[in-house]
């Protein structure tokens, strides 16, 4: 996205459907006079709502025809501003036809556009309103669905996470400094504390980044974690997804090998998105759609977070089924309505999908393993895979330098760390980076 940014710009900040109330924001340095345009109105104060009727240009043949609506105004000045720039708002009633109509008078008024989504948010990060992990909270925030989600997001949009990079990077740049007074003078060997002090220093910064990198809690609450329901055919995996769904998403079907395919469900467990994967049978197979089938199942498992490995109660384990056991995996007798005395070993869970029966306590054991496993007081600070990618960058950078190498590659390799740890707050501007992250917000915000 290459467009001037002193245009002034405009979008329906809420949904395009009929509702109580829609906002129009407008930003830029038009922002005022178009607000004093539509209203008629002079003198409009910073940050006060104000109650006013919006009129489109008055055609002479029916002067009658030329209000809009009437509802709230606001003005906000610029730098205190969501975008940093001149910013108005029009609270207007949600419905299609006044939302269309002022739209269309915003596009015809000379220097204004629609906004491109995330403009506004690119906006407030190119005037310093927050920076790029802020700016990828907000987005995160608009998207959550769950509650662990909203409290990562809002964690990284109010510049906790901002905090730990710049920190960082603050440390790198402190350990270059201190290297970098020596490169005018060759002559002189670097004090031994010196080399000490930096090596001390970037050893710390290793030890941060490595445990951050060992983290995969910020981007499962993020992208949501995977469950796959695997057994043999018929031992009850779709009746069990259809229980914890409470509809009908899986086929069930008495005819063994019916799920050949994937089905998915999203849940929330513990405050965070699960998918829920019902996989095809586990069984040797002739037919070639079957085995797909079932290579994908296992595939599926591979990557799962947690496996729930399904047999049916009081028959022997299969041992396809049980060779998928780990230490991800709980076990699940079905069927226990129809084998209500089978053995169920220390540790199994035993479910009737027909009755019901011992499904309340799967769930609390998933529950349990999932917060244990995925949700912490503290806050993950990485969200994304670009942070992990900008983050290794750095570490791998640190872990090249050496007190032996030439001061200027040293100071090179350290320089380069923290370019990578700027880029992940947006320090460090790429134009082409900026337009990936921006791009993925609505429009409107
Ligand atoms: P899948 O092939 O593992 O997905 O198994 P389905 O969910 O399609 O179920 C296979 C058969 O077992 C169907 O006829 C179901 O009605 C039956 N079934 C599933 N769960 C139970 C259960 O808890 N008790 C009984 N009695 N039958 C069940």
């Amino acid at each position: 996205m290459s467009t001037a940014q002193n245009s002034t710009i405009f979008a329906l900040a809420t949904p395009p459907a009929r509702s109580g109330v829609a906002i129009i924001r407008i930003s830029g340095p038009q922002a005022l006079s178009c607000l004093e345009q539509l209203s008629g109105k002079q003198g409009w104060q910073p940050n006060m709502a104000r109650h006013a009727r919006f009129f489109a240009p008055a055609p002479s043949s029916d002067p009658s025809s030329t209000l809009i609506d009437s509802g709230l105004g606001l003005f906000f000045k610029a730098p205190k501003s969501f975008t940093g720039e001149d910013v108005a708002e029009l609270h207007v009633h949600g419905s299609m036809a006044i939302i269309r109509e002022l739209l269309d008078l915003l596009t015809k008024l000379p220097g204004m556009r629609p906004a491109e989504p995330g403009e506004f948010s690119r906006r407030a990060f190119l005037n310093g309103k927050m920076d790029l992990i802020e700016a990828e909270g907000l987005a995160d925030l608009i998207e959550a669905e769950t509650k662990a989600q909203k409290r990562q997001a809002l964690e990284q949009m109010t510049g906790g996470i901002s905090r730990f990079y710049e920190d960082l990077r603050t440390k790198i740049i402190r350990s270059l400094a201190l290297l970098e007074a020596y490169i005018d003078f060759p002559e002189e060997d670097i004090p031994q504390a010196v080399l000490a002090e930096t090596q001390e220093n970037i050893h710390s910064i290793q030890l941060l980044i490595k445990s951050a990198l060992e983290q995969r809690q910020g981007e499962k609450i993020r992208e949501g974690l995977s469950i796959a329901i695997l057994g043999a055919p018929n031992v009850g995996k779709s009746s069990l997804i259809n229980r914890l769904a409470g509809r009908e998403a899986a086929i069930v079907s008495h005819h063994a090998g019916t799920t050949r395919d994937i089905i998915e469900i999203q849940m929330d467990i513990a405050g965070l998105p699960v998918r829920l994967w019902d996989t095809a049978g586990l069984r040797e197979s002739q037919d070639d759609i079957e085995q797909e089938g079932i290579r994908r199942a296992l595939a599926r498992a591979g990557e799962a977070d947690i496996k729930l490995v399904m047999f049916e109660a009081g028959r022997e384990k299969d041992p396809e089924s049980a060779a998928l056991i780990c230490n991800n995996s709980l076990i699940i007798n079905n069927k226990i309505d129809i084998f209500p005395r089978a053995a169920i070993a220390p540790g199994e869970y035993a479910i009737s999908t027909r009755t019901g029966e011992g499904i309340d306590l799967l769930l609390e054991a998933l529950s349990h393993v999932i917060r244990q496993r995925f949700s912490s007081e503290s806050a993950a600070l990485i969200t994304r895979s670009r942070h992990r990618a900008l983050l290794s960058q750095a570490l791998a950078h640190l872990d090249r330098y050496d007190s032996a190498m030439p001061l200027e590659l040293a100071c090179e390799e350290l320089r380069q760390a923290a370019l990578s740890i700027g880029k992940i707050t947006g320090k460090i501007m790429v134009d082409d980076v900026l337009d990936v992250i921006f791009k993925q917000f609505c429009i409107g915000k």
